[in-house]
């Protein structure tokens, strides 16, 4: 396929990055991060910066790298991305999900939502600054991190462990999943993500008796775990809102006209963005995963399912106490990997400067904070006192459906959009 030759830095950034491989089963089987690593790094090199790369398992490469700012004594300011991938099967895609196809205006692949597109934008951010002789108005620490899709154990958390020193003296980061922009009625705005849900990831085990799969056989584990599987797959989890949640439906609702005193009509007004939205305002408990079985004609004697539990921040125990009332006592309910939630008020000057940007380059559009549903690396740089947001600024059209792109089929994102965000962040590390 021949490629437009003026493509936007930023552009070709992210297609470069797609077309690096990178994806992540989980639990430790991945393509590895080594290549995108390197290909940052030698990006990074070209302005003039020494990254550090560090490796606590072979190929799950992170890197960080620190850019001297005008004033010295303020707090640095994190940038950071993840430069793994989820899974994509070839087969559900329009477009090859790793060749990094632009058709219709667009960036086609794994990882133009998640999050290769604002990797892109980070380095092309500071890029336009550094080649134009200008210095960050504060230090800025870039870090790009292995395993995110895996909750960061091989990634983030391994990095805080074991290099802080990549981010002494920063107390606030930016990164992924807010920033961009979904229609509310007729109007728009932006979201900026102050806060995470906790991850809470479960898995359910049934036992039984094994025997022949003729017998009349009561004691079967397989009939355990579905029952168990179903009751909570269906709860209708209640809305509940947090200090967050609360300026959240109250910012859509006085832009669309909604009646705040019902959040999930309220999110309903955001289009594509509806059910992304409704899940900020409760628990969710979906299952994921379902084993079992290894013979048409045997019972086993275990089932096994896995399920994806994120709860409001700090509610994590009083729901696992709630689940086991749910699944029944004869289901063992283990933990198979939990993180924190986050949340962190919607004031203070990097707020203000974050939304200062974004009114800059849309002027009049207002940004709403919420709470996202998903995880990110900003749960392990909490450890180190880093107050962390989603701020990867995009400008959308309304019709399209952003946030069910990620981890979802043909991921695409705008090319205007990533050159709309270079120039937000470009701002934004210029001025704060
Ligand atoms: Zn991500």
């Amino acid at each position: 396929m021949s490629e437009p030759d003026e493509l936007p830095e930023v552009v070709r950034l992210a297609r470069d990055l797609i077309r690096i491989d990178t994806t992540n089963w989980g639990e430790g089987r991945s393509a590895g991060e080594r290549e995108a690593a390197e290909y940052v790094g030698s990006h990074l090199e070209s302005l003039g910066l020494a990254p550090e790369y560090y490796e606590p398992v072979p190929r799950r490469t992170n890197l960080s790298v620190r850019i001297p700012g005008r004033d010295r004594d303020k707090p640095a300011l994190v940038l950071h991305g993840h430069l793994d991938v989820v899974p994509a099967v070839a087969e559900d895609w329009s477009v090859d999900p790793f060749g990094g196809e632009i058709r219709d205006g667009m960036l086609w692949g794994r990882g133009a939502v998640d999050m290769k597109d604002m990797d892109a934008m980070i380095l092309a951010s500071v890029g336009s600054l550094l080649r134009a002789g200008e210095q960050p108005a504060r230090d800025l620490i870039l870090t790009f991190f292995a395993d995110e899709e895996n909750g960061g154990v091989e990634g983030s958390q391994l990095v805080v462990r074991d290099r802080p020193d990549w981010f002494a003296g920063a107390t606030e980061a930016i990164s992924e999943v807010g920033g961009y922009s979904i229609p509310v009625g007729d109007r728009r705005a932006y979201l900026l993500q102050v806060g995470e849900k906790a991850l809470v990831w479960l898995r359910l085990r049934a036992r039984g008796v094994a025997g022949h799969g003729s017998r009349f056989h009561p004691d079967n584990a397989v009939t355990r775990l579905a029952e168990a599987v179903a009751a909570l797959g269906r709860t209708s989890w209640p809305v509940a809102l947090t200090d967050t949640t609360r300026q959240t439906v109250a910012g859509l609702a006085a832009l669309c006209g909604a009646d705040a005193s019902d959040p999930d009509a309220v999110a309903d007004r955001t289009g594509p963005a509806a059910g992304f939205l409704r899940s900020t305002l409760r628990t969710t408990t979906n299952p994921t995963g379902l084993t079992a079985g290894y013979k048409h004609n045997v019972i086993p004697d275990a089932a096994v399912a896995t399920i994806d539990v994120r709860t409001l921040p700090g509610r994590e125990d009083e729901v696992l106490a709630e689940i086991q009332r749910i699944v029944g006592d004869d289901i063992v309910v283990e933990v198979s990997h939990r993180d924190i939630g986050l949340e962190t008020p919607f004031a203070g000057p990097l707020v203000e400067a974050m939304v200062g940007a974004l009114e800059t380059h849309d002027p009049g559009v207002p940004v709403i904070p919420y709470l996202m549903g998903g995880g990110t690396d900003n749960k392990a740089l909490a450890e180190l006192g880093i107050a962390g947001y989603g701020f990867a600024p995009l400008r959308l059209p309304r019709d399209l459906d952003f946030t069910g792109m990620f981890h979802g089929v043909d991921e695409r994102v705008p090319l205007d959009a990533l050159t709309f965000g270079q120039r937000v962040l470009t701002d934004l590390i210029r001025t704060y």
